[in-house]
This record gives C-alpha cells, structure tokens and sequence, in this order.
C-alpha cells in the first residue's frame, strides 16, 4: 500500500500535476511560513559545499534576508580528505562537520529534511515530512547522482560490495574495511569513470593513499586502475610521485589500451574490459559514471546530459527562474571539486543579494585550488582563476597552474603540510567562521 510519504516521492518522480492535480494535493499539505521573516525568505536544498557556502553568505551579505538550509543529515562528512580515511591514517571523525555554526552564528535556519516536490509555479518546495517551504528565491545543490545503466550488470545495490565511497561516510568506511582484510600479495581495483565526475583528481590521489598502505602493509599487493580516459589530472606529477614511492604497484591502464570497463559482475568480483579481459578484484573500488543530483534530474533543471545549465554569471537556472543551481550539479568549464562549488556558492549568494535588493549582479573573478596527497607527507597541486560575467565562466591565461614537478622531498612535505591547511580553511570557510 502506498502511504503518504510514498506518495510524496511518486509526486517527486513524476510531477505533481500528472499524478495528483496540484490542487488536492496542495490542499493536503501545510505551507510552513514561520521561517518567512525580512526582505525575502532563501530556501537552500544541500548542506554540502555549495549549499552551506550559500546559506552562510547571503546573510553575511544581507542579514535582513531570512535563510533556510535543508540537508537530510545532521552530519556532513567531506569528500575532500576522505582517501586520509580510506589510507588509514585519518578517522571519520576528522572529516566531520555539522551546521551550528551557521545557525548560531550566522542565523541560518536549519532544516534536518529532504526535498522530494520542487513546485515552480508555486514557489514552494515539499519535505519528506509532508511540510511546504515558501520561498521567494531557491538554491539548489544536490551533488551528484549515479548513473549506474552505463555499464552492463552495474547496479546502485552492488555498492554494498563493490564500494564506490564517492559519498563520503559509511561507503568511505566500508572501503578501508575491505582494504583491511584484504589479503598480502591481493588486488586492489579501481574502476574510473570518463568525464565530468566529481574530482578529477580524486581517484588518483586514493590510488595514491591506497598505495601508501599496502606498500607499509602488505607489500606484495597491486593498485590496478583501469580507466574510461586516456589521460588524467595532474598526470606527470601522480605517475612521479608512484614511481618515486611504489615503484611498480601503482598500475594505470588508459581506455584505449584496456582500461575501459563494459560489464561487471558484483558477485564474483569480476570486471569485463572493452579489449576481451576479465579482470577478478580482491577489493574492488567501482566509482559509477556520473550526473546531477536527483533533484536537478526530476525537477527540468538538467539538459540532455544530464547537468544543470545555469546563466554563468548569477548561477539561475537557464530553464526555470529564481532557481539557482550551484555546486557538481552545475554544468560550467570548472572541475567539479569542492572548492569550486564553495566559489559558485558565493558567486550565488552575491547574485541573490543583489536581486532581492533590485541591483544588477557585478562582475566577479573566482577560484579553483586543489591539492592531492601522493602519500602523508607528498603533496602536489593546481589552481586556476575564473572570470564570471556576461561571456560567461572564462579561465584567465597564465594565472595558475600545477606545481612543479622534479622537487625534492621537501617541497612536497611543504606541499603536504599546504594540503592540511587548505582543508581547515575552507571547511572553516564553509561551515564555520572565518
Ligand atoms: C574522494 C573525493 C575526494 C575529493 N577531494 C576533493 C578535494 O581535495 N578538494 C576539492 O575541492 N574537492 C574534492 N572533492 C569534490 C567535492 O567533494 C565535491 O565537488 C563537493 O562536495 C561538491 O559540493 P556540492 O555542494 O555540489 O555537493 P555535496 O557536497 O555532495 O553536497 C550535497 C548535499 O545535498 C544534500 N542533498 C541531496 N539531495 C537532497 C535533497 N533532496 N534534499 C535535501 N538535501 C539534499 C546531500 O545530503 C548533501 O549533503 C572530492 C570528492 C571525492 C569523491
């Protein structure tokens, strides 16, 4: 039998007005205005990267706008430090984070639900609880979803065995469980996906880590990567970094020579590549291809692609108006990485402001930095600048870069130590004061 908050969910799936007729359901549902208090009430959906960065920065930048964060969790783990976990030398509680800095703070009014109806029309989102927020302006930052049809046998079940810990938190310790117990002289595979997915660095930096472990651990293991791409992020510095380290533990097998994975059978823990070989894993790290957040998905903000196009100057979605998609979920030229999601918070926010206060969005310039950890102690890194207005998100020439490769050890003990710093900073940034 379907019960209410089944109901609720279909409606998310379908659309209210083809199931239900907006008006009954409407009628079954309170509209809760009690957060609707100053100039105008911002509903943020996402308590990650984009949507606290948001949250936070609209009332920094106008306080007498009324803010509420909706996020599922009362925790957040990070994504960024999460191969620390999964290499065993940070805990899940390092990278935790939770929202009563931006409550007491700031005044961000938090939300513990999650969005399953976004009405347009009537400028309202639903809860799963059954509650209707009002809101004047809607900001939406989801994530990513998995797209788990792109390869044969795949499905969202296998990652109760086959880990993708692409979300940071139970996946993230059920990887470094299985990597624990796997045996001396095991493989570790990991399946890549192609093109844009979340940190492009990051597979290659838990390759890393993974490395790292076994190579303390259980020496006669192999790291075999086998990925959708024929080249990576960051490439010359992380193939450096493993020989100088591993020497030949770390296996990178490119798509056209292999690396592509068109079949997978959970049970077994086999993978099919597109060359004819049949790869068995002792551990096997299977990261699904990628898309936008479900809501971005269910709710007309994606293109066929499957990402939201935005006006790249305010973040507004293209295809519906006072929405703004922010974070992964956003197609622009940028990596879609945590620090880029906290700058297309802020880019947000100012937008937002200055619409409700009847201003013209300014031109802005903004910023991706990512470090990777090649082991605790190696670090390396690249940046880039962005110009925001009207052509659009436009990468400025010459500003930025990767660090050099060729260094000594202790450059990148400094590049290590930067590593940690960039984190603090931008969580701090994020979630908490600065
Ligand atoms: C292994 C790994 C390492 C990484 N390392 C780095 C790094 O070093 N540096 C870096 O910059 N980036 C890194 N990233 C990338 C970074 O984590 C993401 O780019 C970033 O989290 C994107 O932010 P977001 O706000 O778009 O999504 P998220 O941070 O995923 O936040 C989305 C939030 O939305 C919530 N949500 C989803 N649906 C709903 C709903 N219906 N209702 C309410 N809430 C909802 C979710 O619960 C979640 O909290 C890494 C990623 C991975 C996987």
């Amino acid at each position: 039998m379907i019960n209410r908050r089944d109901l609720l969910k279909l409606t998310g799936l379908a659309g209210v007005s083809t199931l239900l007729g907006g008006k009954a359901f409407a009628m079954s549902s309170k509209v809760d205005e009690s957060a609707v208090k100053g100039k105008a009430h911002v509903v943020v959906i996402g308590g990650g990267f984009g949507g606290a960065t948001a949250a936070k920065y609209i009332k920094v930048f106008d306080k007498d706008i009324s803010v509420t964060l909706v996020e599922p969790s009362t925790k957040y783990y990070t994504c960024p430090f999460s191969n620390t976990v999964i290499g065993g030398f940070k805990k899940l509680e390092d990278i935790e984070v939770d929202f009563s800095k931006l409550k007491d703070l700031y005044g961000v009014n938090i939300v513990h639900q999650t969005v399953v109806e976004i009405d347009a029309a009537g400028k309202t989102v639903t809860l799963d609880n059954g509650k209707k927020l009002k809101y004047d302006k809607l900001v939406v930052s989801p994530g990513i979803s998995f797209n788990y049809s792109a390869v044969e046998g795949a499905k969202p079940e296998m990652a109760e065995t086959l880990p993708h810990a692409w979300k940071a938190g139970p996946q993230t310790v059920l990887l470094r469980k299985q990597l624990e117990a796997m045996p001396d002289g095991g493989t570790f595979v990991m399946v890549i996906p192609p093109n844009p997915y979340r940190c492009p660095p990051g597979p290659y930096e838990r390759a890393s880590l993974v490395a790292w472990y076994l190579k303390n651990n259980k020496p006669k293991s192999k790291v075999l990567l086998l990925d959708a791409k024929n080249e990576f992020a960051k490439q010359k510095l992380f193939m450096e970094g493993w020989q100088a380290l591993y020497g030949n533990m770390v296996e990178w097998v490119q798509a056209d020579l292999g690396g592509k994975v068109v079949k997978v059978d959970p049970k077994e823990k086999i993978v099919y590549t597109s060359s004819g070989e049949k790869i068995k894993g002792d551990v096997i790290n299977f990261i699904p291809h990628q898309k936008a957040g479900e809501l971005v998905l269910k709710f007309g903000l994606a293109d066929d692609k499957g990402w939201a196009q935005i006006n790249p100057k305010t973040f507004e979605s293209k295809n519906v108006k006072d929405i703004y998609v922010i974070g992964d979920s956003a197609a622009t030229i940028m990596p879609k990485s945590g620090f880029s999601a906290n700058s297309h918070g802020k880019a947000a926010a100012a937008a937002i402001v200055a619409s409700i206060n009847g201003k013209n969005p300014e031109d802005i310039t903004i910023v991706n930095i990512c470090y990777s950890l090649v082991s605790p102690d190696y670090g390396i890194s690249v940046a880039a600048v962005y110009n925001v207005n009207e052509k659009g998100i436009t990468a400025v020439q010459g500003a930025g870069g990767v660090s050099p490769a060729g260094m000594d050890e202790k450059f990148r003990k400094k590049e290590a130590i930067y590593a940690q710093v960039w984190y603090d900073n931008i969580v701090a940034d994020t979630w908490g004061k600065v």
